[in-house]
């Protein structure tokens, strides 16, 4: 007996707790508009089974610590095609087309309460966009693919939009930061953002609880810091935050998070681009605030172009002259950075 407690203790210790996060597809049309347009094996590649599946992207996304299942098979529960019995009115995919679908599936075992998120892929006209995401339910009309899988996953685990902040000084010219910045709702390069499958940034795998407290040092004195890349499970700092702004109690608003990303995995930048080569520089509130955008900052040449230069090239400095804070992107190598934070 106390062989067999000692082993399963071997067992269990050092190793993460794996959370599963349980999805279902259901597929249906109605009667008189659309096609049957992607099919079971697709649908199961592209959310569970694929090396570039959204599951594999949360496993690594996650450092290990959440993968995704069907709550029936672990490659998967997909439901469906179902023809149901309404006529497309041009007023996009209805209630009653779900629930339909829903009493179907039930039939083949479908139960809503055992998941994490359900995916309903249909064709109707009227809709404001070809995926969305309400709660906990995934809409698609178009386009099944995994990296539109990953977004809207997000969305239903509770993730708005990785946003871009698009500043200006008095005169109007684009700076990278100022008192007057509007959104660029899909403007990070970062999955929740233009839905590529880049990793998360680094605020929204902490509002995901995929950090550990020992990967984010907050920056309250000027000195040097080392950050390591983003892409990679690691005890040490991946996330450097500078409190930005207080609210009149003195209660932090927001940071700038700055963050390090390398070619690895998902992040398959090419080893030439500016995302690998420099510091990318954010605002965004405290991790338990996952229900806030982040807002990436352009630090290289604003003025002159997009955010394809976004992060903070080697050698360069982001100066905040409000906040009097110098950051400089000193080194990067073996996929840890130096920066320098200057207060001032
Ligand atoms: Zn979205």
């Amino acid at each position: 007996v106390v062989a067999i407690g000692m082993g399963l203790m071997g067992l269990t210790s050092g190793s993460q707790p794996l959370t599963t996060k349980k999805i279902a597809v259901l597929m249906f049309k109605p009667r008189n508009y659309g096609t049957e347009w992607v099919d079971r094996t697709a649908v199961r590649s592209a959310v569970w089974t694929d090396s570039a599946s959204a599951s594999k992207f949360y496993q690594e996304e996650s450092f290990g610590k959440w993968t995704l299942e069907g709550a029936i098979e672990r490659d998967g529960d997909v439901f469906g095609w179902y023809s149901i019995p309404f006529d497309d009115d041009g007023t996009c995919v209805s209630p009653q087309w779900r629930s339909w679908a829903r009493m179907e599936a039930a039939k083949e075992g479908f139960d809503e309460a055992r998941y994490d998120a359900v995916i309903f892929v249909s064709a109707a006209t009227g809709c404001a966009g070809r995926a969305w995401t309400s709660g906990r339910n995934v809409t698609v009309i178009s386009g099944f693919t995994a990296p539109t899988i990953m977004h809207e996953l997000g969305h239903a685990f509770g993730l708005p939009h990785a946003r871009a902040w698009v500043c200006e000084d008095a005169s109007g010219a684009k700076v990278s930061i100022s008192s007057t910045c509007t959104a660029s709702e899909y403007g990070d390069y970062a999955v929740m953002g233009a839905t590529t499958s880049f990793h998360m940034n680094g605020f929204q795998k902490g509002a995901l609880g995929f950090l550990k407290a020992t990967n984010t040092t907050d920056v309250t004195a000027s000195g040097v810091y080392a950050l390591h890349s983003i892409e990679r499970g690691t005890r040490e700092a991946q996330v450097l935050r500078i409190p930005r702004t207080s609210d009149r109690d003195g209660n932090i608003r927001d940071y700038y998070y700055l963050e390090l990303r390398q070619p690895y995995g998902f992040d398959a930048f090419a080893p030439t681009s500016p995302y690998v080569n420099g510091i990318s520089i954010r605002v965004a509130p405290e991790y338990t605030d996952r229900g806030s955008p982040s807002y990436l900052l352009d630090t290289t040449t604003p003025a002159a172009t997009g955010f394809g230069d976004a992060p903070l090239k080697l050698g360069a400095t982001f100066t905040d002259a409000d906040r009097r804070v110098n950051i400089t992107a000193m080194s990067i190598s073996g996929g840890v950075a130096q920066v320098r934070v200057d207060f001032f």
